[in-house]
């Protein structure tokens, strides 16, 4: 059986075309990408643009990065640059950075392991996931190794030769997402694979094929066997990449948001009657509406978002026990935190900023003037207000509010004054009411 495979590698032959002929822009190509794909052309390996970058070029759009594949060992590669450092365990790589820009160059890789006997070369885990992949090949072999057809075109832009191994570029035409083999086998291997589906399936519009989707519906709890720490940064491409709504609509869909946000999907799932909860669709399509207009994102804006759901149910759970509404936010937020970092591992610098944005939300609605400056000067300040907005267009803080928030980080010294002095009699009038309640 697998020399059967091997032969049927070996013989894979890939369909040749001029960039030209294909409206290819090459001017989309960076600088610094064109520097590494020269360099290690000079010293004799070849070089191509792999991935991403080759099919967005092909779709007209500007490559996020760019990815360039040779059959220059790691090590060579890396001694072929002053700037190149070798990262990764699981998938050696070379990052070649210049300034801002990193290009990532790996070395083909080969065949995939079939069995538990091959497991000093490609360790194979439990569910047959790959623990490890640093068995070079050569270029035919690293098409196979690539997750989608229109993954795994090569492109030299030196000749304008551009490699199609999977008639990706019919794929491309047709819009169509299509897993290289068995799409059962390939999520075993790595299920973060579904993930990269569903992210370019809402990020380019594509359609999925009907076998990459079926296997998706029927093994997106292989998800459980992906380390908590690997999750973090795929979660924030999934959610980052300009397409948030159509992602998290899929990923529901697919049944993968259950095992990225348990405690959420749960609550999803038992959707009061009449109350729908529009908060966490609210703020994605926010989120993306952000990114088109180049505006900054954040990763704890991001997790304090979808984690929203559960903190209030914690919280509410706490203040039926007696406590106070200040404490209650505090308990929520260790409890909401423990149990979603054992799914995705959030590192503590992010934890940290989204327990300030959601304990910021408590003095933000009760407005008392003493904390007003406090807030203003917060570090997060514009984090927790835009999250105040968000909570205020879907009715979970007052408009009124809302409104005043916006003009006092508006107005002159002068006015802030009178509007925390209307606001400190406003208060006073209220704590007098009170007490004259409890004691009658
Ligand atoms: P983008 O950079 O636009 O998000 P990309 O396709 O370039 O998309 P990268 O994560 O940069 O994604 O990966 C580069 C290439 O490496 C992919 O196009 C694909 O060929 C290959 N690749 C990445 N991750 C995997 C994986 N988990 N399994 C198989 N191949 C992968
Ligand atoms: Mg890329």
């Amino acid at each position: 059986m697998i020399t059967q495979i091997a032969e049927s590698q070996n013989l894979m032959e890939p369909v040749y075309y001029s960039g030209k002929s294909l409206g290819l822009n090459k001017s989309l190509i960076s600088r610094h990408a064109m520097t590494v794909l020269k360099v290690l052309r000079q010293k004799g390996y070849d070089s191509y643009l792999v991935g991403g970058c080759v099919r967005d070029m092909l779709l007209g759009l500007e490559p996020k990065d760019f990815d360039v594949a040779t059959n220059a060992r790691p090590e060579q590669v890396r001694h072929a640059f002053r700037n190149g450092r070798i990262i990764g365990r699981r998938f050696k790589i070379v990052h070649v950075r210049f300034g801002r820009e990193v290009i990532e160059v790996t070395t083909y890789r080969g065949a995939p392991a079939k069995t538990h006997q091959d497991e000093r070369t490609h360790r194979v885990g439990e569910e047959g996931r790959l623990l490890a992949d640093n068995i070079y090949g050569n270029l035919d072999e690293d098409a196979m190794r690539r997750d989608l057809t229109v993954n795994a075109l090569y492109y030299d832009p030196a000749t304008d030769e551009l490699l199609d191994y999977h008639d990706g570029l019919a794929d491309i035409k047709q819009g169509l997402l299509r897993v290289i083999g068995d799409p059962v086998e390939r999520y075993r291997e790595d299920p973060v694979r579904m993930l990269r589906v569903v992210r370019f399936a809402s990020k380019l519009g594509f359609e999925i094929e009907s076998s990459a989707s079926e296997a998706m519906d029927q093994h997106a709890s292989l998800l459980t066997n992906v380390p908590a720490a690997r999750l973090f940064d795929e979660v924030l491409k999934l959610f980052h990449s300009g397409s948030a709504i159509t992602t998290f609509e899929k990923l529901r869909r697919y049944g993968l948001f259950e095992y990225l946000f348990p405690a959420t999907d749960h609550i999803l799932d038992k959707e009061e009657a009449g109350y729908p909860r529009t908060f966490l669709p609210l703020a994605l399509m926010n989120t993306d509406k952000r990114i088109r207009q180049g505006k900054p994102v954040i990763p704890s804006f991001l997790y304090a978002v979808l984690l929203w759901e559960p903190l209030r149910q914690f919280k509410e759970a706490a203040m039926r026990q007696g406590l106070s509404e200040y404490d209650s936010i505090q308990q929520a937020a260790d409890q909401t935190i423990v149990e979603e970092i054992s799914t995705v591992a959030i590192p503590r610098r992010f934890t940290a900023q989204m327990r300030e944005i959601w304990v910021m939300q408590y003095f933000f609605d009760q407005r008392r003037s003493r904390q007003v400056y406090r807030l203003l000067e917060n570090r997060k300040f514009r984090a927790g207000y835009d999250f105040m907005l968000l909570r205020a267009s879907v009715g979970q803080a007052g408009q009124d509010e809302a409104e005043w928030w916006t003009q006092i980080q508006e107005v002159d010294e002068d006015e802030r004054r009178k509007m925390l002095m209307s606001l400190s009699g406003s208060s006073k009038k209220r704590r007098r009411r009170k007490k004259k309640k409890s004691s009658s």
